[in-house]
């Protein structure tokens, strides 16, 4: 049954809105997987992509993972589930609404949102801020879920005012996907079963949904970026290079460059942990042996089609996570990908107010606040901007002193291409 697509969302709403009891009724009318396999899934989705010891730092969620244990308390619950269709991984984050931190996490490695609104309150100030920091996030497809329908006498006029505004708010936002479905979490009304007390609403169950949604993106369609997590040398006859795919696809015989460096060769032989393969795309992780023998080391990136961004100037928006504020001109370790380069941020261009996403002027960012920076880099960095590969455009900073993971990144655009890289 591994064949199953997995489809990873994050649920979202206020306090008592329903969330909790929302997942445990998906959980527990899909007690079809067996709790191996659930351990199984578990295991493979943290460690997908690596081959050598080290996190994968393309899982931008794993490497906060990682950092919870050095100081920062991110509440986010991974929880694994499976229909015959498809299999789930849910990021369950707290409503409280200061934790934005919470929900970028949660949000960052998901395809979908579950966004919850109180049939009684419709959609609130939370609602706004959630869905932008969704928007943010690059998160297009979002299932509003009005839950608690049995306290407003399963009216459908109020089902479809609620609708209207929030498709009003996902219009401005550029979440071009909505699908909203009235539901009762505690009882399963329209979770699995369609409802019998709703039967003015004809549209999918959220099981239904979230089984069917096409969330697939191009990352397939994009030009080849293979990050290098780990380069495999047991004997001097043999130089396999490991990692993620994290677009594209690729071809033994075609024709790769080495970035930073420019380097040209070709692929000679595609491994993966089944055996050898003709051709590999995104997501799945290989090892790949090249032609040539080129100079290749964890951090570069194995790219064919159009070259990909390369600079030492970024522009980007940065999820502020450390308690202590952000500090222009103090340096950071800047971790995208399997690369790792030292980095100041430069300017704090604005900060973003979270309730109405206008933009004001500030000096720094306390934690939980959204900003737009430029960072200086120490070298050069092969990125893709985030809204294209969201897997080659984010980052995470490190505070060198503390080791706590001091802000999430999401790269615009790169401030100025870099020459003479070598
Ligand atoms: P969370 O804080 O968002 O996780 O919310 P919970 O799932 O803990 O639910 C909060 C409270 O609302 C609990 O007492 C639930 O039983 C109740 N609740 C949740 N969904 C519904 C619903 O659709 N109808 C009614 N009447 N109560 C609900």
């Amino acid at each position: 049954q591994n064949d199953r697509p997995t489809l990873r969302f994050v649920t979202c709403g206020s306090v008592d809105d329903g969330k909790s009891t929302l997942v445990g009724r998906l959980l527990y009318d899909s007690k079809t997987l067996l709790d191996d396999q659930l351990d199984a899934l578990a295991s493979e989705s943290r460690t997908a992509g690596t081959t050598g010891g080290d996190l994968d730092f393309a899982l931008l969620v794993d490497g906060l993972q990682a950092e919870r244990e050095q100081g920062i308390t991110i509440d986010v619950a991974y929880r694994f589930f499976a229909t015959k269709l498809r299999r789930f991984i849910v990021a369950d984050t707290p409503g409280h609404a200061q934790y934005t931190r919470n929900m970028a996490t949660g949000a960052s490695n998901a395809d979908l949102a579950v966004v919850l609104v109180d049939a009684r309150k419709g959609v609130i100030t939370q609602t706004r801020r959630h869905s932008h920091i969704l928007s943010l996030l690059g998160i297009r497809h979002v299932v509003l879920a009005v839950n608690k329908m049995d306290l407003i006498g399963f009216d459908g006029d109020r089902f479809a005012a609620i609708t209207a505004e929030y498709l009003t708010l996902a219009g401005q936002l550029g979440i071009s996907q909505v699908q909203c479905i009235p539901v009762v979490a505690p009882d399963g009304d329209n979770i699995v079963a369609a409802s019998a007390r709703m039967p003015w609403y004809t549209g999918p169950t959220v099981t239904a949904y979230l089984e069917s949604v096409d969330v697939e993106g191009d990352v397939s369609q994009r030009p080849f970026r293979l990050p290098v997590q780990w380069v495999n040398r047991p004997h001097a006859d043999f130089r396999g290079f490991c990692g993620r795919i994290a677009s594209g696809t690729i071809r033994a015989g075609d024709a790769v460059a080495v970035q930073p460096s420019g380097r040209q060769t070709r692929v000679a032989r595609i491994l993966t942990p089944g055996g050898e393969r003709d051709r590999a795309t995104a997501g799945e992780s290989i090892t790949l042996t090249l032609a040539d023998e080129v100079d290749v080391s964890r951090g570069d990136v194995l790219s064919a089609g159009s070259a990909p961004q390369i600079s030492d100037q970024l522009a980007a928006h940065l999820v502020w996570f450390d308690d202590e504020a952000m500090a222009a001109g103090r340096r950071y370790v800047l971790k995208c990908g399997t690369a790792s380069t030292g980095a100041v941020i430069s300017t704090l261009k604005h900060r973003i107010a979270i309730d109405t996403m206008a933009e004001e002027s500030a000096a720094t960012l306390d934690a939980n606040e959204i900003g737009h920076v430029h960072l200086s880099l120490d070298r050069p960095l092969v990125f893709e901007a985030y809204r294209d590969d969201r897997d080659m455009g984010s980052f995470i900073l490190i505070d060198p002193i503390s080791h706590r993971t001091a802000a999430a990144g999401m790269i615009d655009i790169s401030l100025c291409r870099a020459t003479n890289i070598h």
